[in-house]
């Protein structure tokens, strides 16, 4: 078991076959430490992911297993991205699922950047 409660990091999840250059994506942006590319079904006018270009499960393992430089240079990704897009303003909002009950679909620790129209409360169905 992985530090996340997830199951020990698969090899063959969709992010990591999309890094290994072993499935296309509509890329964004890419550094040393992060790949950033549109989501396939997008939730909002833009859906981007940023993922890391290490093999972390979730946000658990990555904030617990990387290096201080990759965290930092996988948080600076995010916001050279969202600047990139010019998102800042209007803004933009941020969100990572971790787990089951949040309904993460791919274990590979990813980002989801939601902005392009007025994204109303955080969770559906509350206030
Ligand atoms: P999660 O539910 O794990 O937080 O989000 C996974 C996201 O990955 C979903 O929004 C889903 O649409 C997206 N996704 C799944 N498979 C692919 C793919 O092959 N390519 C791209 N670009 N996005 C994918």
């Amino acid at each position: 078991m992985a530090v996340s409660g997830l199951p020990p990091y698969d090899e063959a999840n969709i992010f990591a076959r999309i890094l290994r250059g072993d499935i296309p994506c509509r890329k964004v942006y890419e550094d040393t430490w992060a790949l950033a590319f549109h989501d396939i079904a997008p939730q909002a006018p833009v859906h981007v992911l940023v993922i890391p270009k290490g093999p972390y499960c979730s946000f658990a393992d990555f904030s617990a297993e990387a290096s201080s430089e990759e965290i930092a240079g996988f948080i600076r990704a995010v916001g050279t991205v969202a600047r990139q897009l010019g998102l800042e303003p209007p803004g933009y909002r941020l969100l990572a699922n971790m787990g089951t009950e949040s309904g993460q679909e791919v274990p590979h620790f990813h980002i989801h950047l939601f902005a392009g129209r007025p994204l109303g409360r955080m969770l559906p169905g509350v206030g």
